[in-house]
Formats: C-alpha cells, structure tokens, sequence
C-alpha cells in the first residue's frame, strides 16, 4: 500500500548534481516532512563530506572504487558508515528505514538503482532517465506490481518537468479519457537553425541553455532535441501511451511544461516557474502540496506564448529516439548508449555537434541489422549491460 505518512526518510543517489543538490534544497526547507537518511556521489568527496555534515548523513556511498584506499577520503568522514563502489551505492536503498529513493545518477548505475528501489517496495523519485529509455519494460512491471491500487504508479515519481506536468494534469482523471499527450520542448539554444548554421558548433555553445540550467550531458541532449525524444520515451512507458498519442511541441518560453489532452477535447496544462525544484517537492510531497521552494510564475510579466512544430530535419536526434522508442525493445538501449558516446566525444572535442545524430543513427541501424545480437526482447539487467557496451564500442568505431 501507498504510504501516505511524513517525514519521509530519503536517500539521494548523485547528491551533489544538478538535480542533487536541488532536492538536499527542497529538503532543507521541509525538514519536519523530508529527512535524508543516505547520501551516494561519484567522486566529489569534499562537497558530499559537507552535505553529510549539514544533513546529519551517517550513511555515505562513493561510486568510484579507486577512492578507496585513500587516507585523506577517509579522514573526510569521521565516524559515518562509508561504502565505495557500485555496490555500496545500491546498498544504501535496503535499509528498513528508508522511504523514498531520489535516483540522480547518470548513466547506467541509474539502472540497477531503479530496478533494486521498487523491487525493495521503496518509492522511487526518477531523475535519471536511463531507467526507463533503456530498462523501462524491466523496471514499469515492478512499478505496477507495486502500485495494484492505483490507475498509475505513485510508487515512480517522475523528477523531470514534462512528466512531473503530465502526472499532475493525469491526477484524478480515467486514462481510458486521454487523448493525447503533449510534451513541451524549449526548443534549446538553436532553436530555429538549420543544419547549414549547426556546422563548427563548440561545446561552450551548446551548452548555454536559455531557459533551464541543467548539468553538461543532459544540456547538450537540449540543444539536439534528443533530451525530448529520451522524454518521449519515458512518457510511453510511464504514462502507458503508444507513440502515436505523444506529440512533441516547442514552447521557448518553457512556462508550460507539459499538457494532457482529453478525449472531448480539453486540454489541461501545467505551468510554472522554471525551477527544477518545483517537479523535485512535488515528487518528494505526493499527494500533499508544501510551500513553494522559488517564487511562482507572474503572468502579468510573462508576456506571450509561443508554440512551434519541432524540426526534425534539423534535429534528426529527436527523429532518432522515437523512432528507436517505436521499434522498441532493445533499440532504445542501442542508441542511448551511442549518444552519450557521441556527446562525451562533442564535450571533448574530439567529434562534431552534428556528428552525434550521424553515430547515434549508424549504431541503431547495426543493431537493426543484426550487430549485437539484433533488435531482441529486453529480458535482464545484464543483457542490457553488455549490449550498452557493445553500442558504445560500435559507437567509438564510427567516431574514429
Ligand atoms: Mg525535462
């Protein structure tokens, strides 16, 4: 069942990311309805040591191994519990006490914490989005399974804008009345170039977001629009939508962040402040509301709405990932895995802006024609490891 007590006992997975110290944010004005329990980063050391001191944090993880051994990291941590490596971050969701599981990590650790979060019966509030692009058909069964109550799952809160809005437009309606769903892209800071103008852009570039502010890998993902094609993704499996009922529309001013459309018609939207921190209380406060962490919106000084088809032309990364989230199975996997290739080898200069859509569509179509086994039904958590290694060494290959 559903618990719907407070405080609740969080523990934070990537706690000193964009979306990490957000939610330790969110938690550090609600501390009579929030208390976080754990805390688990890669490698920033220094900045967890002071989080787990503000916080009273006893219970510490640092996904990076080679730490270990270190006396100055230890000497960090005077008398908390510390673990080191990808074991020692998942262990910190199995406690008794632990509530709500606050999954920011990036990449494919996500995975296996997701999949551990719901499986333990804990509430997972989902920022990494490799849980469901890659492992939604593992990790959407064990979110039913958990949620036999209820029309859609309380037990995976989405921690992301568009599918914070969708969720909440969706409360208290029939899913057998909706439509359509409507997902909200900014456009990123390219919005309205062609490809012609998209030639010889540099990281610095890319990365300056003119609406939200978000770490390097998902900013870049903004600006090619394969961010929103990862959110279509997640929408299918969160929302149980086909792919032919979720329709992408550019919205630069980013003040509606995602809308249900209803079977007679009605729209609804939801709207506000762009702050991540806002969609971050509402999946920690579910089904309470607590005051607002930032300033809410002022229409008198928003001024227009604009709304835009998206081009796919341009942004073929946003054609990719439907396209790939269409096919299903273990295509999804594929080009999540070249992408994030693709984007590291942008962010280090070693491959071109408009060279990610061409590695990220040369691996999907290997794995289309047979190259890691071909397309097949997603039956593991292993299975999708080894096949996220086979992309990403595919995706080197073509990078060379
Ligand atoms: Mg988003």
């Amino acid at each position: 069942m559903f618990q719907h007590t407070f405080p609740r006992n969080i523990v934070v997975l990537g706690s000193t990311g964009s979306i990490g110290t957000q939610t330790l944010d969110v938690a550090r004005r609600h501390p009579d309805k929030v208390r976080v329990v754990g805390l688990a980063v890669n490698g920033s050391v220094q900045t967890l040591a002071e989080q787990a001191r503000e916080f009273g944090v006893q219970r510490l993880a640092v996904g990076n191994a080679a730490l270990a051994g270190d006396a100055a990291v230890a000497g960090l941590f005077d008398g908390a519990e510390l673990g080191f490596g990808a074991q020692a971050v998942v262990d910190l969701i199995h406690h008794d006490d632990v509530d709500v599981v606050v999954n920011a990590l990036v990449g494919a650790a996500g995975l296996r914490a997701s999949y551990e979060t719901l499986k333990a019966g804990k509430v997972l509030a989902l920022a990494n989005k490799e849980s469901l692009v890659v492992g939604g058909d593992l990790i959407m069964p064990l979110a039913h399974e958990l949620d036999d109550d209820a029309g859609f799952a309380h037990y995976l809160m989405p921690i992301d804008s568009e599918h914070g809005a969708i969720y909440q437009c969706l409360l208290g309606e029939d899913p057998k009345e909706v439509a359509k769903l409507w997902v909200t892209a900014s456009g990123g800071p390219f919005r309205g170039k062609k490809r012609a103008d998209l030639q010889g852009i540099t990281p610095a570039q890319a990365l300056a977001h003119p609406t939200w502010n978000m770490g390097a890998k998902i900013s870049i993902d903004s600006s090619t629009l394969m961010n929103k094609g990862l959110e279509v993704i997640e929408a299918h499996h969160l929302f149980r939508m086909p792919y032919d009922r979720i329709e992408v529309v550019v919205q630069p001013q980013s003040a509606i962040h995602s809308m249900v459309e209803y079977t007679d018609g009605s729209v609804k939207a939801h709207l506000g402040t762009t702050d991540m921190r806002i969609p971050i209380q509402f999946a920690l406060s579910y089904p309470e509301r607590w005051d607002a962490p930032v300033e809410p919106m002022d229409f008198r000084k928003l001024g227009s709405l604009d709304f835009q088809a998206p081009d796919l032309e341009t942004f073929r990364c946003l054609a990719l990932a439907k396209e790939a989230g269409s096919v299903g199975r273990t295509l999804p996997c594929v080009m999540n895995a070249a992408n994030e290739v693709a984007v590291a080898a942008f962010l280090a200069e070693r491959g071109s802006y408009l060279g990610i859509a061409e590695c990220v569509e040369a691996v999907m179509d290997a794995h289309v024609a047979g190259g890691g086994g071909g397309v097949a039904v997603v039956e593991s958590i292993d299975q999708l490891l080894e096949l996220d290694a086979w992309a990403r060494a595919e995706a080197e290959r073509n990078l060379r």
